[in-house]
């Protein structure tokens, strides 16, 4: 389907596709018009004079997916074309998550307004940020009343330059040593904004039912909506027990705390290698002999990026080890003395993916982004349609398009995308439902899928028939 230039600029009519609009309803067969960057109807409207027509029978039109979980905030300002985010449809990229954000916020949303990508961004203040320039290198304990207040203080900057809310991530070095308490604190602040608290959670292997509790507590006490991020069970202790879980967040909710959640489709995570050592003793043979033992093993450990010795990426612990007539623990040891390696661990299973994916308050986010490591970067979104949509029917084609849509918009108060309606921006995916698909591997994490014939931001064409077109109308999505 080439596409005819509009003459009336931004004026087009999409016609004959299956709308699913992000609601979760039933598709419906309709076309749509776009003039001025917004949705002008939606129906059995005619294409108008001047309007470049697109051709969409037999293609499913959906509103563009908002990933809530994305981190290309650097890699945009030498990638603004962002060709694997726009080639699965993404047409909003939230940033910052994790704990781990630009700053000053109001210079980044500068910066990326003078600068503009493919893609809509918005973008969270980052607890490890704040806590750093407070703390400086001085991180590794509890923090004082008075720091927490100057964190406190950066948080509510960071708001009223425009973020979207707080993001944690308790799992790593700076985040790591705070308490709730102070989590609480900073919530607050984001929470007069408006904001939300978005959290990778401090464990997601044997204590992570500790680990939910917290952050239903800091929702509880901050008042402010939770995200937990990239949800999962990710250690042999903890598998299978998805339903006890969601039980505990559905108890939560019920009690009138906010809590949702994303997920990646993907049965392995893309860290540092040291989060799989909780006690952070990675001297420490036995503490890592249990790290191994917990995710299944050293062939369930993928390096993927090792400064030192660049030879080791893409191979597993395992084989490395083998290689090198060493122990798996040793080989732990000495990769994180030299410098520590980004891994991929493959220590979740389906079971617990596919509950939690079924659960209305879980979202898909990629947790990937620009030049990912992991094949999420590049698949997410195509993945869960092909793989969870088509061939294992976890989910029905319309609900998938509200966890990418509807959903992450209303999480992030975004009143005018996500859907599919009239005065709506006019951010749009055309795909194949037949022959959607990731491509993207855990050996190729950045092979483009297929399947994404266009995708449109602010009613302008970004992506193509399986090109970028160079346009970049994205916006800064800020609320303030
Ligand atoms: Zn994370």
């Amino acid at each position: 389907m080439p596409s005819p230039r509009a003459q009336t600029p931004g004026a087009w009519t999409i016609v004959g596709g299956a709308i699913a609009d992000g609601s979760g309803r039933p598709v419906r067969t309709a076309n749509v018009r776009i003039a001025g960057g917004r949705i002008a109807a939606v129906g059995r409207v005619a294409p108008q004079r001047g309007d470049a027509v697109v051709d969409a029978h037999g293609r499913v039109v959906a509103p563009g997916f908002i990933d809530i979980h994305n981190h290309s905030s650097d890699e945009l300002a030498s990638d603004p074309a962002a060709e694997t985010q726009i080639a699965q449809g993404i047409t909003t990229a939230v940033l910052g998550p994790d704990g781990s954000s630009p700053w000053p916020i109001g210079d980044y949303l500068a910066e990326r307004r003078r600068s503009r990508a493919a893609l809509n961004v918005a973008v969270m203040v980052g607890h490890a940020t704040v806590r750093r320039l407070v703390m400086k290198d001085d991180y590794k304990r509890v923090a004082r009343p008075d720091e927490i207040a100057e964190m406190a203080a950066l948080v509510d900057r960071g708001m009223r330059e425009g973020a979207v809310g707080l993001s944690s991530g308790l799992e790593y070095e700076v985040g790591g040593y705070a308490e709730t308490s102070e989590l609480v604190e900073l919530a607050k602040a984001a929470a007069r904004h408006g904001g939300i608290y978005m959290s990778h959670i401090r464990d997601e292997a044997d204590k992570a039912f500790d680990a939910f509790r917290e952050a239903i507590a800091i929702g509880e006490r901050a008042r402010i909506p939770v995200q937990i991020s990239h949800i999962k069970l990710g250690t042999v202790g903890v598998w299978h027990k998805a339903a006890e879980a969601i039980g505990l967040i559905d108890a939560a909710r019920a009690r009138g705390v906010d809590v949702t959640a994303d997920a990646y489709p993907y049965n392995a995570w893309s860290s540092t290698i040291t989060v799989l050592v909780p006690d952070k003793r990675y001297d420490y043979p036995p503490s890592v002999e249990k790290a191994l033992a917990d995710v299944g093993g050293a062939a369930s450990v993928l390096v993927v990026r090792h400064a030192a010795h660049p030879e080791y990426e893409f191979r597993t612990l395992d084989a490395i080890a083998r290689d090198r007539g060493t122990s798996p623990v040793d080989l732990f040891i000495q990769i994180v003395k030299d410098g520590g390696a980004g891994v991929v661990c493959a220590s979740m299973i389906d079971d617990d993916i596919r509950a939690f994916y079924r659960q209305r308050w879980v979202m898909v986010a990629s947790d990937g982004g620009i030049n990912a490591r992991h094949p999420r970067g590049a698949g997410t979104f195509p993945k869960v349609l092909a793989r969870y949509v088509r061939e294992q029917h976890w989910l029905d084609l319309p609900e998938a398009i509200r966890k990418m849509t509807s959903a992450p918009a209303s999480r992030l108060k975004l009143s005018d995308r996500g859907r599919i309606e009239k005065g709506q921006v006019a951010d749009l995916v055309v795909f194949d439902p037949g022959t959607i698909a990731d491509r993207s591997t855990f050996s190729e994490p950045t092979l483009l899928p297929v399947g994404v014939d266009k995708v449109f931001v602010s009613g302008e064409l970004v992506w193509d028939d399986g090109k970028p077109t160079g346009a970049r109308p994205g916006q800064v999505i800020a609320p303030r």
